[in-house]
């Protein structure tokens, strides 16, 4: 029997995968496909865009280098980390297709941001993150079964029964990470609600006689929006037909064509449709993310357009966030109450990425209101104010969880915070533990923070820039749990310690 089954080797499966096996549990993932190569997740369709918090989490498990380098991005992953103020960021995205302007965005105004290695987002793709976690998960000693598909779920107060044809898998917990059609989810009896689709959207490799009539990238029209991808031929495109296109067909070259002539208002010919798909800005979410012994995560979770880019990066959120906690329930020394905080701290998120995408259908739509409202949106944009704000909810670096604590850093994303030496925060992450950080002058907390001996590392040093602090208890996932002033006090240290690794090790 297993510490936990993943169902679903995507991406979000996979990096669930590499936590809870960097943790020390038994993994196993069952994956319905039986190959890991599929056009579907190769570039170009499966192109995708990897916020800056997706590539800081890879940084922070030493999986950086590799991530850049099989997506294509040359050059020093850590230049400009040696700065004293973080750069400007180099691209914003776009909100319903209207393009943001990253010298808009207000640098001093984003909370605690310190350079690091994994300033910026990457382009990439499905099958290129997928690559780089499998190869990681094998070294972890994670068991990938392919050609797997569970159809069939028990669980008691012990362990999951999982079925697939004539086989079974036991584990003492199971995650759902198989995608937006989850089995796990209905079988394991989730709740799953929201809106009802507006649009139907379609991706598409196609040949182009005349390419000249179409614009390249968003194209935000009065009938919907099209989007000529930098590769040849690929097109995405969205049509506001209440979502009625039924889409257990595949789309056709005549009925691409004729979606494709109506939302670009031009007389554009197709000769050829190599791969087509469909979607629609359905939004649904589980109203909690446990039952039991069952758990989901990534798009099984949560569904909704691909309007800006959110599904995967949530989704790795989703696996950070959980990973660890999981693992430390597995083990038996996590503190009372710690896997709930995983639906308490993602859901919202979740939620609040359905309405972003919610938002940018709302003012997509092909009526006078809609591009009424369409028009404040771009004057908005148009302000410092208004791209720095989009910046922080599009990169993720304005999430908080609310942690019960007023101090501002508390339940943030922690700065990559360096050492005189030159070590970082980043680089003490790598083995999954929660880091202790003292930068007070006379070690304040080193006494107290061996008490939890393998859970969590102690580090203390003089810091490059300590934004004010004198110590910070920053959990696996990178989020700070504990900040305090340049005289820490110890008590509170602990307080903290007690609540998120459990009682310090006998
Ligand atoms: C056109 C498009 C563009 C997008 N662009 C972006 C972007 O730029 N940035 C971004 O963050 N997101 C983007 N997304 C969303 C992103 O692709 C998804 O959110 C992400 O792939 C979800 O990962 P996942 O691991 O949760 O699910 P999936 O990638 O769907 O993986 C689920 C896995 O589970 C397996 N599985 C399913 N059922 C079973 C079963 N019963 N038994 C065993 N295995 C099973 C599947 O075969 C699959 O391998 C885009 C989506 C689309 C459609």
């Amino acid at each position: 029997m297993h510490d936990v089954v993943i169902v679903g080797a995507g991406p979000v499966g996979l990096f669930l995968a590499c936590e809870l096996g960097l943790a020390g549990c038994s993994v196993l993932v069952l994956e319905r496909e039986p190959e890991a190569r599929s056009p579907w997740r190769a570039h170009p369709l499966g192109m995708r865009g990897l916020s800056a918090a997706s590539v800081e989490a890879f940084y922070r498990r030493g999986m950086l280098a590799p991530l850049l380098a099989a997506s294509g991005v040359h050059g020093d992953p850590g230049a400009g980390a040696d700065a004293d103020e973080p750069p400007r960021p180099r691209s914003v995205g776009h909100f319903a297709g209207m393009m943001l302007d990253p010298a808009k965005v207000e640098v001093a105004a984003l909370p605690f941001r310190l350079p690091s290695p994994a300033q910026e987002g990457v382009m990439t793709s499905l099958e290129t993150v997928e690559a780089v976690l499998s190869e990681r998960a094998a070294t972890l000693g994670v068991e990938v079964r392919r050609g797997v598909t569970v159809s069939a779920l028990t669980q008691d107060d012990e362990r999951v029964v999982l079925r697939a044809g004539a086989h079974e898998y036991a584990a003492r917990w199971a995650v759902g990470c198989d995608g937006g059609r989850s089995a796990v989810r209905g079988l394991a009896g989730f709740d799953f609600v929201g809106t009802e689709p507006q649009f139907t959207g379609y991706t598409a490799l196609v040949t182009i006689d005349d390419p000249g009539k179409l614009s390249t990238g968003f194209n935000l029209t009065p009938t919907g929006m099209y989007i000529r991808m930098p590769a040849e031929g690929h097109i995405g495109m969205m049509e506001f037909d209440g979502g009625a296109y039924d889409r257990s067909r595949q789309p056709t070259r005549d009925h691409l064509q004729t979606v494709l002539r109506r939302v670009s208002g031009t007389d554009v010919t197709l000769s050829e449709v190599h791969l087509a798909s469909s979607f629609t800005d359905r939004a649904k979410q589980t109203t909690t993310y446990r039952k039991g012994r069952v758990l989901l995560a990534g798009d099984a979770a949560h569904i909704h357009s691909p309007l800006g880019g959110q599904g995967l990066n949530t989704g790795i959120g989703d696996a950070m966030n959980l990973g660890w906690k999981l693992a430390a329930t597995s083990h038996g020394h996590a503190p009372e109450g710690l896997l709930d905080t995983y639906t308490r701290e993602r859901h919202p998120i979740g939620a609040w990425v359905l309405d972003w995408t919610r938002a940018q259908a709302a003012v997509m739509r092909p009526d006078p209101h809609a591009q009424a409202v369409q028009g404040l949106i771009r004057d908005l944009f148009a302000t410092r104010d208004g791209t720095t704000y989009a910046f922080g909810r599009i990169s993720g670096s304005s999430i908080r969880y609310d942690l019960g604590d007023e101090r501002p850093l508390v339940g943030r994303n922690a700065p990559d915070l360096r050492l005189e030496d030159g070590t970082r925060l980043g680089d003490l992450m790598r083995d999954g533990r929660g880091v202790a950080l003292d930068l007070s002058a006379g070690r304040r907390l080193r006494g107290s923070a061996l008490g939890w001996g393998s859970r969590v590392r102690y580090a203390a040093g003089q810091a490059r820039n300590d934004l004010g602090l004198g110590a910070v208890l920053v959990r696996p996932d990178g989020v700070v749990a504990w900040a305090g002033d340049r005289e820490p006090d110890r008590d509170a240290f602990e307080r903290a310690a007690g609540r998120w690794f459990g009682s310090p090790a006998s």
